[in-house]
């Protein structure tokens, strides 16, 4: 049963990981026995996060890029060709929210939150979908998505757009490189107690509304998205594709 859920000999990228989800994920994986390859926009905590990784014994390295920026994205896959390093797991999880009405909200942020969370999926999926079609062996591909992929909440408008968008930019890429042997999937995680949260956690409102609203009556934790990350990459989900599993303590289970 374990062998079904072992990643030994894969290699898994992991975006906008130096932290938070994306860091439970790469360990969650590391810990499955793939190798990774740690991502984020800052050199200094990226560093620091490889190097947690190692000294607990997982083969790890960091790549620093900005996920929407299609030209480092280009270079970067380069650069692990040129080492011999195949990416067989990518899992885009770097992302951002923006909070303002929308009657106040600006272009500029709106189309940063959009490139950030929607864009990126796309720009890194085709630079590692094109290299494992060329590979001709497979691969699994995770989008993140959110609560906001399937409900809406005020003044994250542009988020909920990006991240409904998610959803179905992981249908698209099922039906189109499904036949190639790769499966693509998305994670919607519920409100996850992480840094992108901390100001919500200390509003007393909302975090009491967070508790009142889910049947779980809590926050979720970062470790507890790492199973649905190594199911996704692993062969235990070799037949499913183009589907979002929501981690959120049935939140959405009662809306
Ligand atoms: P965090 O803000 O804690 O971590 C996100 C990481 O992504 C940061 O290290 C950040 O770096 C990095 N990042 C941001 N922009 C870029 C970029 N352009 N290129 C590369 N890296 C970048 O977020 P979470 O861990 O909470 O969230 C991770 C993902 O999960 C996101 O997609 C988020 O939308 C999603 N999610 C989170 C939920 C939650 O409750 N926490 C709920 C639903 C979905 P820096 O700080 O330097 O900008």
């Amino acid at each position: 049963m374990t062998a079904l859920f072992d990643l030994t000999g894969k290699t898994a990228l992991v975006t906008g990981s130096a932290r938070g989800l994306g860091f439970a994920y790469a360990e969650g994986l590391a810990a499955a026995g793939a190798r990774i390859i740690l991502n984020d926009i800052r050199d200094t905590l990226l560093a620091e996060s490889v190097e947690t990784l190692v000294s607990k014994g997982y083969d790890a390295q960091g790549v620093a890029f900005d996920v929407t920026d299609e030209h480092a994205i280009e270079a970067a896959f380069d650069k692990l060709d040129a080492e011999g390093i195949n990416v067989d797991i990518l899992i885009n999880n770097a992302g951002i929210q923006y909070r303002k009405p929308m009657v106040e909200l600006e272009l500029e942020n709106w189309q940063k939150v959009i490139d950030t969370n929607l864009t990126s999926t796309f720009l890194v999926s085709r630079a590692a979908a094109k290299r494992m079609i060329a590979r001709n062996n497979g691969g699994k591909i995770i989008n993140i998505g959110s609560l906001t992929s399937q409900a809406a909440r005020p003044t994250v408008a542009p988020y909920t757009a990006a991240k409904g968008g998610v959803k179905m930019l992981t249908c698209s890429m099922a039906a189109e490189w499904a036949q190639f042997n790769i499966q693509t999937n998305a994670i919607g995680p519920g409100y996850i107690q992480t840094d992108m949260n901390t100001a919500l956690i200390e509003d007393q409102q909302f975090d009491n509304w967070v508790k009142s609203s889910n049947p779980s009556q809590r926050w979720g934790r970062p470790e507890e998205l790492i199973g649905t990350a190594v199911f996704l990459s692993s062969k235990a989900s070799d037949y499913i594709n183009g589907q979002i599993i929501y981690v959120d303590g049935g939140w959405l289970a009662v809306l």
